[in-house]
């Protein structure tokens, strides 16, 4: 059997591994921060029919330049921005390899901040960006001086800033992004993908845009948008900005049916983020009652938790597991994530961890 040693592989991908979120069938499934809530029945319909049209005119290319989409999107963000500031892709991690092959690359670095969104790292190795690792602060926080502290020492082309942060739940204040841009001549890109859950009111990095042709503020339809198999992310920046990334997409790289889908769900954006409040609900209501469970869960602006606390986390999550729950064990000792899900599967994961007494762990 030929191994993957025994390939011509390039050098830096040697010994990595991919992005390895387990895909189980499970009743509860908050492994992946997915909106648990699905898409109400009329809009479904409504989402088919724009589909269908577009099927009608399959056998020609799709618009290269999603206008339509890119102007819902425009619209749906606000802050004065218009189709012109708007890129999108299958995914916000297409929209994040976009930005890499357009400002990383082979001998220049991206700084990111673990712990945070894997694929970050896992993107860079893909498109021969150097990752470079900043630290944080106590309790997972980026203070200005400490961002600017960090991008002094490494001098990165590219500043990952995820705000709120994947797994930590962490928020990223405007003055620590604003201070960001203002330290390096590079690229600065804020992945919003959580924003839609941060407290009501809480400014979102894209009223940092103007005068800012560097900084880039992507988002997601995959979480709060509940989309997450229609793969659509999307990214709001200086016109500039977009003129760049088309040099390195691939031509209708939007098919007719995802730019159709999205259209047809950006019309009814107040239903599909329907859901929010009682996602944010289900996530207070983890931060305050595992507690007394035992575990010690951090402040999480998204939706998602990450508690500690958890002597042994592979055994507490198989225990949770073989209970037809799955939460996510990201390597971080002594911690395990868990999504927000509806009020029924929150109660199911609370209910299955409390049992995990003695079985797994407990803080000791
Ligand atoms: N950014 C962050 C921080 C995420 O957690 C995720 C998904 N887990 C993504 C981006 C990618 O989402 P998608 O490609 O589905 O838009």
């Amino acid at each position: 059997m030929t191994s993957l040693d025994d390939l011509p592989l390039r050098d830096n991908l040697r010994g990595l591994e991919p992005y390895g979120a387990p895909q189980r069938k499970v009743k509860v499934a908050l492994n992946v921060n997915e909106n648990s809530h699905g898409v109400p029945e009329d809009v479904a319909h409504d989402i088919v029919r724009n589909v269908a049209e577009a099927i009608l005119t399959i056998h020609r290319y799709p618009d290269r330049e999603f206008t339509v989409l890119r102007e819902k999107l425009a619209e749906y963000l606000g802050h004065g921005l218009t189709a012109s500031n708007m890129w999108a892709a299958n995914g916000s991690n297409e929209v994040t390899q976009h930005v890499l092959q357009a400002f990383g690359g082979p001998g220049r670095s991206v700084l990111g901040f673990p712990p945070t969104y894997s694929m970050h790292s896992i993107l860079a190795a893909a498109t021969g960006t150097d990752w470079v690792e900043g630290d944080r602060d106590a309790e997972f926080e980026i203070s200005p001086e400490t961002v600017v502290r960090e991008i002094e020492r490494t001098r990165p082309d590219v500043v990952f800033l995820c705000a709120p942060n994947n797994p930590t739940g962490t928020p990223v204040s405007l003055e620590a992004i604003a201070a960001a841009y203002d330290a390096t001549p590079g690229m600065v890109f804020v992945d919003e993908a959580y924003a839609e859950f941060m407290p009501t009111g809480t400014p979102s990095a894209l009223s940092l845009l103007a005068d800012r042709p560097r900084l880039m503020v992507s988002r997601t339809m995959s979480k709060a948008f509940a989309f997450a198999g229609a793969r659509v992310g999307y990214l709001a920046a200086d016109p500039v900005v977009t003129d760049a990334l088309r040099l390195v997409r691939l031509p209708y790289h939007l098919s007719a049916i995802t730019q159709a889908a999205a259209i047809a769900a950006l019309g009814h954006s107040a239903e599909m983020l329907g859901m929010v409040d009682e996602i944010k609900a289900q996530r207070d209501r983890l931060i305050a009652e595992l507690p007394a469970l035992g575990y010690a869960p951090w402040p999480s602006q998204a939706n998602f938790v990450l508690f500690g606390g958890v002597n042994d986390p592979h055994a507490t999550w198989q225990y949770l597991l073989d209970r037809d729950v799955l939460v996510r064990d990201l390597g971080i000792p002594s911690t395990l994530r868990v999504s927000a899900g509806t009020e029924a599967e929150t109660t199911e994961f609370l209910g299955a961890l409390s049992g995990a007494d003695g079985a797994a762990a407990r803080r000791s």
